[in-house]
């Protein structure tokens, strides 16, 4: 929790026309700022006079931010422990949006060669290739400094171009090509339908198994969303999947609907912004900052794999989009769909007790079957030394390249090996600002680390004995497997899908078509491959190693190995052909392992339920970590224990800690943890916050707050 100014008082000049949630430029000190214009809830008790307010410099020509959006600001900062100027943040646009050029200056490359090549210039040349920016863009794209690029515009390589910002967004065709549905997807789809004609507040949980065509049948709420002519959106977990989606959407509705991530560029974030706010974007697909967007008319709120981990923020304001978008719903009184083959407990649960409705759609779409599952128990049959992939699954793989038919070995691991050390000494190479080891990319001959992005060349002698060429690779990564299979099957055409591959939409896109063309026979990838895909040609998949997410074995830890599982499993045999799934396990008696052998979710379930139940832990219970960091290991862990010896004396609520965290050091900062336990209607948020806000630390000391944790490092 950082310490931040409140809401200001300003003064409104004759003849303006402020409103509540306008979006207004005001002075602070020496500087302006723009601002949003709030609800006085708790009006002082001296107001500074009229006459010695500042007056506010001007409103902007922008649809004033509504009352259901910023009673969601205020949620947000209430249940998270965040300030309003944090989460508004995100609900503001870059300034450049507000100003009302109705085009900005990009450049691009020319074929021109400048006459003074340096490494940083052919560094940027070659990162910008093909692209389009602004300047700062083009630096961080190239990582190389502004005046790097701003020198190339001098020498003509790259040339400026003026790009129109405010161009329309196509409407959807809610008419342009409907899918004639099954009998399971059209009862499903008629209560989307009628909930969505309802306009009222409803949480539906979409549970349909993979293949069900999940994706199908919402898209007729969509249809209808649109024909009532009010906004639909649409909440995705991975930029890379954005890009099939599209595809998919743009054949059902015959447009390009706007879209919302990470990725855009600030004409983009510009032209979407206005759009959604003026009403002229009806449907957006986002990531989970979708969610704070200022829509005209919000009609419907989808949550696509709503089980995803991916839709918590871990830094900054620290929210759950999936509990953020239902009560998002809540408050503009409209219906929210939860769509996933693996619903979170938490959801089942609230669908249990009937908060939730649950719709079901339990067979495939198509006559296509669940694949068969079955274990391959390591210690049995045995992987060759230095290799992983078992005698059985080597078998089966053959025979599915003898059938033509295409294969997928799943490994949560990017890069090689997860660990290297030295043969002579045993020195193992730790990231120099984190708890962590580094991971070797051979692809790229790094060494990475996976929490702060270190990276540095493999080091030729071992940094502490000195010894040369000793350092050996530990583990397998996908990277490692994929050489494996390599090695075991010459002629196969493999693919690595990971994030280090399939970065950007296009590049997923290309894998795709690559895929769908039959120009790959093995897949190795990690959970990124496990959503949304659909190959019809995928027969096999292969689980490298199911005990790797039981391991560390925080609260979701079964849970989740369940749920990738089932989402890997899920990408076999979804067509005319029958899929195998074989999970690698050293412990094939594990409770979640016979689930998904025997196909018993609900049991499965059931029993998580109720151990989750004894633990008091979500969704009987709640719990809220405080982090705290600092350069100096001796501050963080003092600041700690202060925290710690003034925790409140409250009942139904128990503190833990403090600890140093499993991740003991990140980023250079080292980590201190507190768990705080609770009932869950001990009014924990006012708690937690009168309790910090009566103490002090020094600026170099950071105390972050994770309301409902999901990462416990
Ligand atoms: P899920 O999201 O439930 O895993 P999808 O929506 O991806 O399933 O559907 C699986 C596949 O079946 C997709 O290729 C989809 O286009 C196809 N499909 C599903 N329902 C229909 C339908 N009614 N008509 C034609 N194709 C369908
Ligand atoms: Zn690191």
């Amino acid at each position: 929790m950082t310490k931040v100014i409140g809401p200001l008082d300003y003064a409104i000049p004759d003849n303006m026309d402020v409103q509540i949630g306008s979006i207004v430029e005001v002075p602070l000190g020496p500087r302006k700022l723009f601002g949003v214009v709030w609800d006085n809830d708790s009006p002082d008790e001296n107001p500074i006079p009229d006459s010695k307010l500042r007056p506010i410099i001007s409103v902007l020509d922008i649809e004033p931010l509504n009352k259901a959006l910023r009673d969601l600001v205020d949620w947000t900062a209430h249940y998270y422990l965040c300030s309003r100027a944090s989460v508004l943040r995100m609900v503001l646009p870059p300034s450049a949006a507000f100003n009302s050029a109705v085009s900005i200056t990009e450049y691009r490359s020319t074929d021109i060669v400048p006459e003074r090549m340096t490494p940083k210039r052919l560094q940027a040349l070659d990162a910008i290739q093909g692209q389009q920016g602004l300047i700062r863009e083009l630096a961080l794209k190239a990582d190389v400094s502004d005046a790097v690029i701003r020198g190339l515009v001098k020498t003509g390589a790259l040339e400026p171009i003026e790009v129109s910002i405010d161009n329309s967004f196509d409407p959807p065709n809610p008419e342009h090509h409907k899918p004639q549905l099954s009998a399971d997807q059209t009862k499903a789809a008629e209560q989307l339908i009628t909930a969505t004609k309802a306009q009222k507040f409803e949480s539906i949980m979409l549970d349909g198994v993979t293949g069900s065509g999940k994706t199908e049948t919402f898209f007729e709420a969509v249809a209808t969303c649109i024909k009532m002519g009010k906004q639909c959106l649409v909440l995705l977990p991975e930029i890379a999947l954005t890009q099939p989606f599209l595809k998919r959407f743009e054949e059902r509705f015959g447009s390009t609907p706007a879209s919302w991530h990470s990725g855009m560029k600030q004409s983009e974030r510009r032209r979407t912004w206005r759009a959604v706010n003026n009403g002229d974007a009806s449907i957006l697909i986002g990531a989970r900052s979708a969610l704070y967007l200022p829509y005209k008319n919000l009609g419907l709120i989808i949550v696509d794999e709503a089980h995803e981990a991916s839709f918590k923020q871990e830094e900054g304001v620290r929210y759950h989009a999936r509990d953020v978008a239902v009560v998002r719903a809540m408050q503009e009184d409209i219906p929210v769909i939860l769509s996933s083959a693996t619903p979170a407990l938490e959801t089942r649960y609230m669908a249990e007790i009937g908060r939730y409705t649950a719709i079901e759609m339990a067979s495939r779409y198509g006559g296509a079957h669940l694949p068969e599952i079955e274990t391959i128990d390591l210690t049995q049959d045995v992987p060759e030394r230095g290799q992983w992939i078992a005698p059985s699954l080597i078998k089966a793989i053959e025979d599915n390249i003898e059938r033509g038919e295409q294969s997928l070995m799943f490994l949560n691991r990017r890069g090689y090996a997860p660990l290297t050390l030295c043969r002579t000494c045993g020195h193992r190479i730790q990231c120099p600002n984190c708890t962590s080891w580094m991971v070797e990319h051979r692809l790229v001959k790094r060494l990475a680390c996976h929490h702060c992005g270190h990276v540095m060349p493999p080091p030729k002698a071992c940094e502490e004995c000195e010894e040369e060429d000793t350092l050996v690779a530990c583990g397998p990564g996908v990277e490692r497997i994929n050489d494996e299979v390599k090695m075991l099957f010459p002629e196969a055409r493999t693919f690595v899908a990971t994030s280090d591959t399939l970065y950007s939409p296009a590049k997923a896109a290309e894998f795709v078509a690559k895929v769908e063309n039959d120009e790959i026979d093995i897949i190795i990838g990690t959970q990124l491959v496990t959503k949304g895909y659909h190959f019809p040609n995928l027969t096999l998949v292969g689980i490298i190693d199911a005990d790797l997410g039981l391991e560390g074995g925080d609260l979701r830890a079964a849970e989740r190995t369940f749920q990738q599982i089932s989402q890997a499993s899920g990408r076999a045999g979804r067509a005319a052909k029958k899929g195998h799934v074989y999970i690698q396990t050293r412990a094939p008696s594990a409770p979640v392992l016979q689930a998904l052998v025997n196909g018993d979710r609900d049991d499965f379930y059931a029993a998580e339920t109720l151990s989750r139940k004894h633990a008091s832990a979500p969704p009987f219970g709640r719990f809220a970590a405080i982090i705290i960091s600092s350069e100096d290991e001796g501050e963080a862990a003092s600041i700690a224990r202060l925290i710690a010896q003034t925790a409140p004396n409250q009942e139904g609520m128990l503190v833990f800690g403090p600890a140093p965290a499993p991740l003991a050091m990140l980023r250079g900062r080292h980590r201190q943890r507190l768990l705080i336990q609770a009932r869950r209607q001990v009014a924990l948020q006012d708690i937690v916050r009168v309790w910090l806000e009566s103490l002090e630390w020094p600026r170099s000391v950071r105390v972050a707050v994770d309301v409902d944790p999901y990462s416990f490092l």
